[in-house]
This record gives structure tokens, sequence and C-alpha cells, in this order.
């Protein structure tokens, strides 16, 4: 049976959260990490989501990865594609948004689609084309000090302008109440001044529900995973759905448990604050990662002989000024990549140690942790926070992940995760 959705997310953390809303909406969702080859078989289920580790690699990278999984989905059969990014709009003037948004507007086809990153449940709303978390403007959130992706302009439609050589516009929050066909005559207005791109205001949810049923017929859809939650009704009606899919149960998965942070998000520093409170806790050094062998390995062996003291808790996650500091004297790549491959290496040496329990914070990170363990899909369980859900890995052996989005997530989330996971 041909997929109905082909979904493409430019970070591991990110996906997750995309599969969790379309889980949630009732569609039989599978989430895989990398595009896979072309023999493959293709699940039998209502949306793929292909996870992708783009939002920060070189635009050309971005690109070539993101066709390859547009690919392979149109050969599955998608009828619809959806491009999912931060519900922050991480990204720099480089990219990678606007080229990867390009390069599939070219490679479906398709003159016109949406940008929509606004999220309310998790307080990410679009007024006027410009991004609010919670009641800050985005360049006024704890975005600005972002290690990869500091986001000082809140205004989409310029931050988007920077990104794409095409012409974006915006669609007001007025034309979204008035429902599906007030916004679809907003869109036909855009499209005759030649805008390819339209920003969408949202500030609540029935703004998504009205932008669902209006983009049904897009052919590329591209914004966070607020979007998700207008669009299972229309794919369901679409297909005549019956039953009311719920949410998988998951299988049991017993072993040590582990969280790793490379997360450097206000709420992770608070999540990792309130962990340490009750238990074990390594804190690396990213300097000293970097200049020596011995300190990844006294790490490894840390985690090894913690021999009971489970869960633990592994971290880089620093405040701004350390992560300054670091970025500083390493440069901000090669401060990234030390911290991933140290994160990425602990979780393999783990998981050959008896760990099956894993909890990851950071979308990078995520990507780097879940692709060194050579996961290719995860199963989506039961939500934890909004945008969390719990996963179990597909394959030998089988492992509880949870892969959390730096702003996501309660104080107390990481046990709350352990708790929740099955
Ligand atoms: P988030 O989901 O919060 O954006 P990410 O994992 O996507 O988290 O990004 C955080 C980045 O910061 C990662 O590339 C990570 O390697 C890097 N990082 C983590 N700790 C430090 C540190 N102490 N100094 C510099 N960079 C760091």
């Amino acid at each position: 049976m041909p997929i109905t959705l082909g979904c493409i997310a430019d970070d591991f953390t990110g996906a997750t959260d995309l599969a969790n809303m379309l889980v949630k909406g009732g569609l039989k969702t599978i989430q895989l990490l990398g595009t896979p080859s072309k023999n493959d078989v293709v699940p039998s289920v209502d949306a793929v989501i292909i996870a992708l580790k783009t939002r920060t690699i070189p635009v050309e990278d971005a690109i070539e990865q993101s066709l390859q999984a547009m690919n392979w989905l149109k050969n599955a059969g998608a009828k619809q594609f959806f491009f999912k990014y931060c519900s922050t709009f991480d990204s720099t003037d480089e990219g990678n948004i606007g080229p990867v948004i390009d390069a599939l507007m070219a490679g479906l086809e398709t003159q016109f689609t949406i940008a929509c990153p606004a999220f309310p449940e998790t307080e990410r709303t679009i007024f006027k084309g410009h991004l609010f978390v919670g009641d800050k403007l985005l360049s006024d959130s704890p975005m600005k000090d972002h290690p990869l992706t500091p986001m000082t302009d809140s205004n989409l439609v310029s931050t988007l302008s920077r990104q794409t050589s095409q012409k974006v516009g915006l669609v007001e929050y007025t034309n979204i109440s008035g429902g599906p066909s007030e916004i679809r005559k907003a869109f036909n207005q855009l499209q005759k001044e030649d805008v390819a791109i339209a920003v969408t205001d949202v500030l609540n949810d029935e703004h998504l529900y009205f932008l669902g049923e209006a983009v049904k017929d897009f052919k590329l859809i591209t914004g966070g995973s607020g979007i998700a939650l207008g669009l299972p009704s229309q794919l369901k009606s679409h297909k005549n759905h019956k039953e009311e899919t719920t949410v998988h149960k998951l299988p049991e998965v017993l072993g040590k448990e582990l969280i790793l942070s490379g997360s450097c998000s206000e709420m992770t520093l608070a999540q990792v604050n309130e962990f340490s409170k009750k238990y074990c806790t390594l804190k690396l050094n990213p300097v000293e990662l970097a200049e020596s062998n011995s300190a990844l390995d006294k790490a490894v062996d840390w985690v090894i002989q913690a021999k009971g003291k489970e869960p633990i808790l592994v971290y880089a996650s620093a405040p701004p000024d350390a992560v300054k500091e670091v970025q500083q004297r390493l440069g901000r790549d090669l401060a990234s990549i030390t911290v991933e491959n140290a994160l990425a290496k602990i979780a393999r040496a783990a998981v050959q140690n008896g760990f099956r329990r894993i909890v990851v914070a950071g979308g990078e990170t995520a990507g780097a942790v879940v692709s060194n363990l050579g996961i290719k899909g995860i199963m989506i369980g039961e939500q934890i926070d909004p945008g969390v859900p719990t996963t179990v890995s597909i394959g030998n052996p089988s492992i509880g992940l949870v892969l959390k989005s730096g702003n996501f997530g309660s104080a107390d989330f990481f046990e709350k995760a352990l708790k929740v996971m099955p």
C-alpha cells in the first residue's frame, strides 16, 4: 500500500516530535533514521518520516540528502510531502531551511508552499510574521544564544528571504482566523504577486486545523510539527479511514538507564540541574576531550563502572558564557563535533555494556548518538511531554529511546521520561 504522507525532518528529535503528532492524530507512522536503500521494503503505514541530520551541515549536503529522501518517498508512493524543521526556525542566513525548501519545490515541481514553524502547544506562535516563544520574540528568547543557530531576527519573512531567492510573503492571522476558504483566497492573492513561499500566522490550534484544510491539496508543506495537528483529519478523509488508530503499545525494554545531554538550551540546563540533585552525573569538558583521547576513555569507564548507580547522566550542557569560552578555544564546529562524537561513543560503549534505556537531550546530539548506534528506525509510543514521545528502536538489540529537543519538557523531564518508558 503506498504511503500518503512523506516527511523529511532536518533533525532526529524534530522527526520524533512530528511522529508523535501524526500518531496522536491517528495515522500509522514509522520513523526511519536516514534514507533507506532502494531495495528496503516499504512499510505499510500512512506516513513515513525520514529523519536526517541536515540542520547545520553545509547547504549543498543538506540539499543532496533532502532530495535523496524525497526521491525515496516518491518511489514509496507518497502523495504529499512535508519538510519539517524546528519550531524556533533554527537556521542561519546561509540556510538550511530556505535552500532545502527551494530544492524540494523544484524536485516536486510545485510553485507554492507555506513556511509555518508555529506550535501553540509549546508556545511557539506567529503574529504578523513574527515568531514568539512564550511571551518573548524569538530574538529575545534563549534561542539568541544557541551554540549553532543563534536566532536574532524574529521576522520570519525577512529571515527566510535571506535564505531563498524566491519571493516570501505573509498570510496574517486576520485571514487565517477566517477559515480555510479565506486562507485559500490569501494564498491565491500572494501567488498573483509572485510569492512562492507564504509564512502563515498561527496563534492557536484552531488556526492549525484551518491551515490543514487549506493546504490539503498542496504537494509540499513546510513547517514545525504543529502543522501536523491539522493534517491527519484531511489525510484520513482522503483515504476514507474508518478505524481510529491509537498510539502503538511499545514492547517493554529492560536494561540499565542512561541520560546523555549535549543540549545547551535553557530548559535542558534546568533539567540537568534537577536530575543532578538525586542521581550520579558526569560533566564533560569539551576542551579536554578535544585535546586528549584519555578524557573520553575516562568518561566511558565512568559509565561502565557506575554499576548499580543507574540511572546516570553524562552531559556537556553548559550556559551561554561557558559555551562561548569553549567555542573561542576550539572554534564553533570543533566544539560541537567533539561533544557530539564523545556522547555518541559513550552511547555505543554503554549499549555494549547492557544499557538499554537511553534518553538523549539535543537535536544534533540525538542525531549523532542514534547514528552511531546504527539504529535504522524507531516505533513511536506514548507522549511524555508535548513534542516528546517514548520510542523503541527497530532491530536488535531493542533499545528504549527518548529523543528530546533542547527546549522541550518540564524541569523533571529526565526522571519522568524513564518512568513513562515502557
Ligand atoms: P538543542 O536541541 O538544544 O538545539 P543540539 O544538540 O541540537 O541541542 O545542539 C547543541 C550543540 O551544542 C551540539 O552540537 C553540542 O555538541 C554543542 N555543545 C554541547 N555542549 C557544549 C559545550 N559545553 N560547549 C560548546 N558546544 C557544546
